[in-house]
């Protein structure tokens, strides 16, 4: 509750902050063009004056740019060149807006001011730069998490339909593995043990597939594999290979874990619905005829 008052304040305090910067912002902004205005019918006279307003604009802008890093939720690398980037380029722009108002030694305006603000942009740019391959490598990361299952690693539901979706003018075989009595071996051994049979059925699995099947955990016990093509031969090999592989588990002497398989085979013009409702039925048959074998649709 307390750390729950702490952050709510915290909030508000940030949320006065921020209008505070938004206002003083705008109203230094406002501040120069009636500034501006006022001495604009002396300008003749008041000649140091030119340029004040586009300097002063420009002055501002990078400050602005300044504060949004400040808030900004950057890596270390590109927080350091930003902020360090745009403090020089803030500090040429000072001496360029100063040098309209008073009398500056020649030196300042030629190189002091230019080197700052050229080297300080340098660094921005760099920094900018740092900022979109963190930006580019947190997309990669999110739409990787987004599409792989965080228990077995291998593919999610999401990526599995997105993949059928994509490639449904096809015809491809859909294969669907549900594991025999999975809910007994969680009784029996512990949680643990069927979050271990699932990770190493997957990981056998993985190896027994080629580059163009896709194998997919579709959601707890139940794994599916895309195969493309129909050949009916290729997948009673495949299924006999997948129950195998699931008996070299052993959960103790006399009791191996084992799969049931449903088959089928998608025509060109068949909908996605269609082709995964006569893959469940198939599933169901194998269940039904005694577990530890594969039918197809
Ligand atoms: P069947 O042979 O008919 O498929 O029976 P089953 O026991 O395998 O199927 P059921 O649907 O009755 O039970 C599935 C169990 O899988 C229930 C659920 O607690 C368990 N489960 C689901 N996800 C996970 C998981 O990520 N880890 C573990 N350890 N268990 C899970
Ligand atoms: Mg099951
Ligand atoms: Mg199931």
């Amino acid at each position: 509750m307390a750390y729950c008052e702490n952050e709510f304040n915290q909030q508000l305090e940030r949320k006065w902050l921020h209008r505070a910067f938004a206002s003083m912002f705008i109203l230094s902004l406002v501040l120069i063009v009636v500034l501006y205005c006022i001495f604009l019918p002396d300008l003749d006279e008041h000649i140091f004056l030119n340029g004040v307003l586009t300097d002063a604009i420009n002055f501002l802008i990078v400050v602005a740019i300044f504060v949004i890093v400040q808030k900004a939720n950057l890596s270390t690398t590109a927080y350091v060149h930003l902020s360090l980037g745009l403090t020089l380029w803030t500090a040429g722009l000072t001496f360029d807006l100063l040098d309209e108002i008073l009398t500056q030694p020649l030196f300042i305006g030629i190189y002091v001011e230019d080197i700052l603000r050229t080297a300080g942009m340098l660094l921005t740019c760099y920094g900018l730069k740092l900022t979109m391959a963190d930006l580019k490598r947190t997309q990669q990361r999110l739409s990787k998490e987004l599409t792989t299952d965080y228990l077995t690693k291998i593919a999610n539901r999401r990526f599995f339909y997105q993949h059928m979706q994509q490639v449904q003018t096809q015809r491809f075989t859909l294969i669907i593995i549900d594991i025999d009595f999975f809910k007994s071996i969680n009784d029996e051994f512990g949680h643990d043990v069927g979050d271990k049979v699932l990770t190493e059925l997957a990981a056998l699995y993985s190896k027994a597939f080629s580059q163009e099947c896709v194998f997919a955990r579709l959601g707890g016990e139940e794994f599916a594999v895309f195969v493309p093509g129909d050949d009916q031969q290729f997948a009673i090999e495949l299924s006999q290979q997948l129950l195998a592989i699931a008996r070299t588990i052993e959960l103790k002497k006399q009791r191996k874990v084992t799969v049931s398989i449903g088959v089928s085979f998608k025509t060109a013009n068949e909908s996605l619905t269609e082709v995964v409702k006569r893959a469940d039925q198939a599933l169901y048959k194998a269940k039904n005829s005694g577990r530890d074998q594969y039918n197809l649709a």
